[in-house]
């Protein structure tokens, strides 16, 4: 593929450059600083997995914004498609007077989600808002109140979904009161628990039954590969315990693919590598090549069990939105962009698998499709080591290289680059990276 910047990584200034600092202050002098950044380096444009930030340094994109532009920066054809629409119309509003973009998306997320029932779908604009409606309506279906999420969960920061999420800090802290009946409950994480799947889920089942009864759960929210969390991978057989449970006890089964769904690990889905069909499916993130959408889609007794006019808003899923999302989808399958995931998985576990072996402050390295996480630790221990982690991050992006950080206790590493990174780009940033681990 033929993209509008080189391919490689290429330093012009100091990082953050002289633009950059002067645009860094402005920003504290004009942007609250809850909105905290991960480097302070400005972003002018960029093409597949290279960004070009305001001084002409050309860094590689390992975080794709947390996930979201999984096809590449800038793809020209997403670009394409969005101009058209946004000269042709940019709102009505769906339940005002609807259009046929909005209707297109929901056909093929009903195509493209695992399970083979009619599915429908609402469309929204953020991960956050998704999550919203699925408890709403995992609520209505059941007539229950209870919501259980996992432990180390990401689902949002809205009100709800900050409270559905696991960490204190800095998501949840000083901002309650929190809604009630909602759970953290224990979660399957191989490296830390050494549980089979089935014990693990076992232990989650036992803590739902002793501490809120399974007849009063609604619905049961996992990411399959979560995200936030630390690229934690639910040991097999986990979910399809868990789902096995959820349908003995009428609970709604939702997976939350917000960050690692539409295309990310390989498959459209990443509860596909768990085997397990879900009730509901959450998409965000890399559904629309960066412009904002978000989805709910399921089974459509469930999807269907809200009374007209029950869900919905003013902006979601517009005409310029689904565009965006349409020609993502059509990518995807003209691309072949689920075989580039499963190539950058391969590249990525040749170059960086053996991680763990080469540097003490390595616990472990796991990870699916381009979605993966190097857990920093205390050498010889599994103590999370977050200045080791910190330390690799102001080193690769100090030099070029933009992963992003994750996990509850600030120690993992977690690298999501486009699906169409080369392995050249891949090599020169796991280099960089090992400069920092060496340096440990
Ligand atoms: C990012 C994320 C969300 C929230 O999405 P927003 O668009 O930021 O509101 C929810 N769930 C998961 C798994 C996410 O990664």
């Amino acid at each position: 593929m033929e993209f509008s910047v080189p391919q490689e990584r290429k330093l012009v200034t100091e990082l953050p450059g002289p633009k950059s600092l002067a645009l860094q202050e402005r920003r504290v002098k004009s942007v609250s600083r809850g909105a905290g950044t991960l480097a302070n380096i400005y972003m002018d444009h960029g093409a597949g997995a290279v960004l070009v930030d305001v001084d002409g340094n050309q860094l590689i994109d390992l975080g794709c914004g947390i996930g979201v532009t999984t096809i590449g920066h800038a793809h020209p054809d997403v670009a394409a498609a969005v101009s058209a629409q946004v000269a042709k119309l940019t709102h009505t509003l769906f339940t005002v007077t609807p259009y046929e973009n909005y209707v297109r998306v929901a056909e093929k997320l009903a195509e493209i989600t695992p399970g083979d029932f009619e599915k429908h779908s609402i469309l929204v604009n953020s991960g956050a808002e998704a999550v919203e409606n699925a408890v709403k309506i995992a609520r209505k279906y059941t007539g229950r109140r209870a919501i259980v999420s996992l432990d180390h969960a990401f689902h949002g920061r809205t009100n709800l979904t900050m409270a559905m999420t696991y960490r204190p800090w800095p998501e949840r802290a000083g901002m309650g009161p929190f809604p009630g009946e909602l759970y953290s409950v224990p979660i399957s994480y191989p490296y830390r628990d050494g549980l089979s799947g089935e014990e693990a889920a076992a232990k989650t089942i036992d803590y739902i039954v002793t501490h809120i009864g399974a007849s009063e759960v609604a619905a049961f929210f996992a990411e399959p590969i979560q995200g936030d969390g630390g690229i934690i991978i639910p040991a097999p057989g986990y979910f399809a315990a868990i789902k096995a449970f959820c349908e003995k006890n009428g609970i709604v089964f939702v997976a939350d693919e917000i960050q690692a769904g539409i295309g990310r690990t390989g498959t459209w889905y990443s509860i596909e590598h768990h085997g397990v069909v879900p009730d509901l499916i959450t998409s965000a993130k890399g559904i629309a090549g960066g412009l904002p959408l978000a989805a709910v889609t399921g089974r459509a007794e469930i999807m269907d069990a809200v009374q007209p006019g029950g869900i919905g808003g003013t902006f979601g899923g517009n005409p310029v939105s689904t565009a965006a999302a349409l020609a993502v989808f059509e990518l995807i399958e003209r691309d072949g962009l689920l075989a580039e995931a499963q190539r950058v998985e391969a590249a990525l576990r040749a170059r960086i698998g053996d991680w763990a072996e080469r540097f003490p402050v390595v616990g472990e390295v796991r990870g699916k499709g381009a979605m993966f996480g190097v857990e920093l630790v205390r050498p010889g221990t599994k103590d999370p080591n977050p200045e080791a982690l910190t330390a690799v991050l102001k080193h690769a992006t100090s030099n070029g290289v933009i992963p992003l950080d994750a996990g509850s206790w600030d120690s993992v590493l977690r690298i999501m680059p486009s699906v169409v990174i080369s392995e050249a780009l891949i090599d020169d940033a796991a280099s960089v990276l090992e400069e920092a681990l060496a340096k440990l």
